[in-house]
């Protein structure tokens, strides 16, 4: 009953609620977030979860195959005709002893979802999925977003999957190789800005107004929507068991936001009987979320957010020309936009948020690269964070912790060549040069 679906602002000051067949993005009222929300009463949500893993069994239908719409009943906002899929969310939860151990962790308490298994090679699927159905529904000929690249490869795939035309906008010189070669390849009009991913951001919200297109950043209450569903399948992957700890890169902060959406349905509608804690990670060079919060004081107070410190913290960086920079260029962003809904998973969740360094985030990313099936630099920013909590006993050796990798291992293999070439870290394993002589070359592997 996808009629049971509506949007509603999330200032409980405004609260004012529209229709699902409105693409607006932003309340008219008041200019604050919007959510997705159910009446659940109309919907037919199974009274347990596990009954969800019996659709494994008829996966040779389409929408059953879709580690998305697999849980269809959980964001239930558009009939099954519009619903979009190109075979999202086949991804993997690894429980990886060898990562755990070298953290200092009970050997089976570690575990990785690898959201790089997806089409796109990113979790970004999983959120496009979901806000395409949405774009069908409302009868979209034409799309854009701003990207830090994942999003515009992810958009520029959908788009053309469905017929629509896309456009996509990228801060020049800030994103990496494999997501470029993406946007290209699928044939997105590639449109690339002097300036950083804020810099897009404000410019696509002012042509997305102007000229009427859909817009996919996570703006877009539809695609968190898509994204709860990461949720669904590491409780699924632990036999329909919440962990301890989620951990999860923070950039435009979508994700910590749909996963704490995820949680707290889950528990309003009794199935779930405990919500994990979120750690959400920032590079220090782009850190707003943890200044704001653990220096600034930032809370979500039942929606009561005081916009006074987000506004005079925005004035200090438009007045520093601050623009943030990390290797991980998929969370070098200082203005999220999420960054309310993810005040409300901190609250939901008892999340914490942290920041760690390049460095920090580059040894990560070659540990889960030699032990795992790898990531590109902003997912590695978990294992760096989960380092940290451990040695300040925040998480416990023996806690579940799911660290959410991001993307994939190929999205930036620069970043991952200068690291292992120029011996930049202590797990660096550069290539030996060698004469071609048979002779040198059996003495070195010997
Ligand atoms: C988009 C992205 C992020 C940041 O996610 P948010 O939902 O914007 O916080 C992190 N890692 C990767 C690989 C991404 O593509
Ligand atoms: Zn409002």
């Amino acid at each position: 009953m996808a009629d049971a679906a509506f949007q509603r602002c999330i200032n409980p000051a405004c609260g004012a609620e529209f229709d699902c067949g409105q693409a607006i993005f932003k309340c008219p009222q008041c200019g604050d977030l919007l959510d997705a929300q159910y009446d659940w009463d109309r919907v037919a949500v199974p009274d347990k979860l596990s009954e969800f893993g019996k659709r494994w069994a008829t996966r040779d239908r389409r929408l059953d195959l879709s580690g998305v719409w697999r849980f269809r009943e959980l964001l239930d906002f558009c009939p099954d005709e519009h619903k979009v899929t190109i075979g999202e969310g086949q991804t993997i939860l690894q429980q990886n002893c060898a990562i755990a151990e070298h953290l200092g962790m009970k050997p089976d308490a570690l575990h990785l979802q690898y959201e790089g298994l997806n089409p796109s090679g990113s979790f970004k699927d999983n959120g496009m999925t979901a806000a395409f159905s949405h774009a069908m529904m409302v009868g979209a000929t034409s799309c854009a977003c701003a990207s830090t690249g994942n999003t515009s490869a992810s958009v520029a795939l959908y788009a053309h999957s469905c017929g629509l035309k896309c456009t996509v906008f990228i801060g020049s010189g800030r994103i990496a190789f494999g997501k470029l070669s993406q946007a290209m390849d699928y044939g997105a009009q590639t449109i690339q800005i002097a300036g950083d991913f804020d810099d897009c951001m404000r410019q696509v919200q002012a042509v997305c107004t102007e000229l009427g297109l859909y817009l996919l950043n996570s703006l877009n209450p539809f695609r968190l929507e898509g994204q709860k569903t990461i949720m669904y399948r590491i409780i699924e992957a632990l036999g329909w068991e919440a962990p301890d700890w989620i951990v999860v890169p923070g950039g435009n902060l979508g994700n910590s936001s749909a996963f704490g959406k995820a949680f707290l349905e889950l528990k309003q509608l009794g199935l779930i009987d405990r919500v994990p804690r979120l750690a959400i990670v920032n590079a220090t060079g782009a850190d707003t979320l943890t200044d704001l919060v653990n220096n600034k004081k930032l809370v979500w107070n039942g929606g009561n957010v005081d916009q006074r410190i987000i506004d005079d913290y925005y004035a200090d960086l438009t007045a520093r020309h601050f623009s943030p920079h990390t290797c991980a260029s998929a969370i070098e962003i200082s203005r999220p936009v999420n960054l309310k809904k993810c005040l409300r998973a901190i609250d939901v969740c008892d999340g914490v948020v942290l920041a760690v360094t390049d460095e920090e985030i580059c040894d990560a990313k070659a540990l889960i690269g030699k032990y795992g099936l790898g990531c590109e630099p902003a997912s590695a920013a978990t294992i760096a964070g989960l380092k940290h909590l451990l040695a300040r006993g925040t998480v416990a050796k023996d806690d579940r912790v799911a660290c959410v990798l991001t993307g994939h291992a190929l999205k930036d293999p620069n970043v991952t060549v200068n690291y292992h070439k120029d011996r930049l870290g202590e797990f660096s394993n550069a290539p030996i040069e060698v004469p071609n002589d048979l002779a040198e070359i059996i003495k070195l592997i010997r």
